[in-house]
């Protein structure tokens, strides 16, 4: 695929189409765009997995699975366009009956951030365009080039012109004009909380509905009676995968002091056989760290860890490759009084936090204003249970250290946004109720 350079533009009077014809434009069943949609992605995967590790820098290995899970998400929402059902509810008086429709909520536009420059896209436009609604999205100013190719596809799959439109440029220009516009009915964002937030105020005017994916802080537990080699596996993948900058990434590990130096002990040999380097070479698990400030904001957490008396185990510096690489890290002996036990570190810097007991860890697992994703390993079932109700996120991952899913309803509470993604929940998030009163009867 060729592609040309977005020009950075102001952002004018954004044109938008609004399909409410109470049709769906958008399913399984209406005919074969969206499934042709989908094809085309999976056809494209090396292209698209090659613009991905070009503009992003995630290992190419990561990068075509991160377009296998964004095209499933285009699946996903084609097949669940047909499930939009309405409803038809017993009347309160004999002559009436009380009926339910689901409409497209109207014009959607979408703010999609860098570390996912394809699933981000797709994990809104699916479920927008399975409930009829037209899209404008502002991908990241640093990953323009995979939202651009997956839109040429869209053309290319036969979607009505209109439905689907991307603007790169100015963040600054085209968040306020699509927060300002009144055509615009709903504005879905993931990114950080501090922009979300503005986003949020911004919105307020026209009344918007919101759905808002952002920061977390995730702990990740271990437990005296956890499997230590899965929660080893477990936790390298929630730590490392995409260089440890996911909103879902372990950002705090716990680990139970009857397990605490074996795990350190596994883990920081699992680290070191992790390799970092170009994301187009064979066999790199990790790339380059997304910029400069990204960079700086690990050396400081590490820095500070290290102040405050903690020790490093495994990596904890600048790679000699140079450029923006970091080495993977893990971290011991660390404590709540340190940077990276309050704030996303963002980075391949797995911190190892000892607890005693249970009440204890969950105190300090919640102890925090964002509420995304968590994860903990533990055998004993009333625990699993116990733990799973007490941890106030909005998904756990129990066993396992990769929760994400086009099926499952990804999203969090507290600071971590508004609104689900993914399942069927995901497409109510698009739609807006009808209540049609009929008397006479
Ligand atoms: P991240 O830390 O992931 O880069 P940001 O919140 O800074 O998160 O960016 C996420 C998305 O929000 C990007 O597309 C970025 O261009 C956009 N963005 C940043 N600032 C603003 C703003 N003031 N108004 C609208 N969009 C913004």
């Amino acid at each position: 695929m060729e592609l040309e350079r977005p020009e950075e533009e102001e952002c004018s009077l954004i044109s938008m189409t609004h399909h409410c014809s109470g049709k769906l434009p958008w399913s399984a069943a209406s005919g074969s765009k969206p499934i042709r949609w989908f094809e085309l992605m999976m056809e494209n995967q090396d292209d698209l997995g090659r613009i991905l590790t070009a503009e992003q820098g995630k290992p190419l290995a990561e990068a075509k699975g991160e377009i296998a899970y964004g095209a499933s998400f285009i699946e996903w929402f084609a097949e669940e366009a047909r499930r939009v059902y309405g409803d038809i509810i017993p009347g309160h008086q004999k002559d009436k009956r009380i009926l339910v429709m689901k409409q497209p909520i109207g014009v959607v536009a979408a703010i999609t951030p860098w570390n996912f420059p394809n699933a981000m896209i797709t994990r809104k436009a699916g479920p927008a365009f399975a409930a009829g609604c037209a899209m404008v999205l502002k991908p990241a100013s640093q990953t323009p080039f995979s939202a651009i190719a997956i839109a040429i596809l869209a053309e290319r799959a036969g979607l009505p012109k209109g439905l689907f439109s991307v603007l790169t440029g100015s963040a600054r220009a085209i968040g306020a004009e699509m927060t300002s516009s009144p055509v615009v009915r709903k504005l879905t964002f993931t990114g950080s909380t501090e922009v979300g937030a503005e986003l949020y105020k911004q919105s307020a005017p026209t009344i918007k509905k919101l759905g808002l994916e952002l920061g977390g802080n995730a702990p990740f537990i271990v437990f005296d009676d956890a499997d230590l080699d899965a929660a080893v596996e477990g936790a390298l993948i929630a730590k490392f995968r995409n260089n440890g900058q996911t909103c879902v990434c372990a950002n705090r590990l716990y680990v139970q002091d009857g397990v605490y130096d074996a795990f350190a002990d596994k883990l920081s040999k699992a680290v070191a056989t992790l390799k970092t380097g170009n994301g187009f070479d064979e066999g790199i698990n990790l790339g380059p760290l997304i910029d400069e400030a990204a960079l700086t904001k690990v050396e400081e957490h590490v820095a500070d860890a290290l102040a405050k008396g903690g020790r490093i185990v495994a990596g904890g510096h600048r790679h000699q490759l140079g450029g923006r690489f970091y080495e993977a890290t893990v971290l011991a002996d660390v404590t709540p009084a340190m940077a990276v036990a309050k704030e996303e570190t963002f980075g391949p810097v797995a911190p190892l936090f000892r607890f005693k007991d249970e009440a204890d860890v969950i105190t300090q697992a919640n102890d925090t204003e964002f509420g995304l994703a968590s994860y903990f390993y533990a055998k004993d079932l009333a625990r699993v249970f116990r733990v799973a109700e007490a941890l106030e996120y909005g998904m756990v991952g129990v066993n396992t250290g990769l929760i994400s899913t086009a099926e499952a309803p990804f999203g969090g509470v507290k600071l971590s946004g508004l609104g689900r993604e993914g399942s069927r929940y995901g497409i109510e998030e698009f739609i807006e109720i009808k209540y049609v009163c009929l008397g006479g009867i």
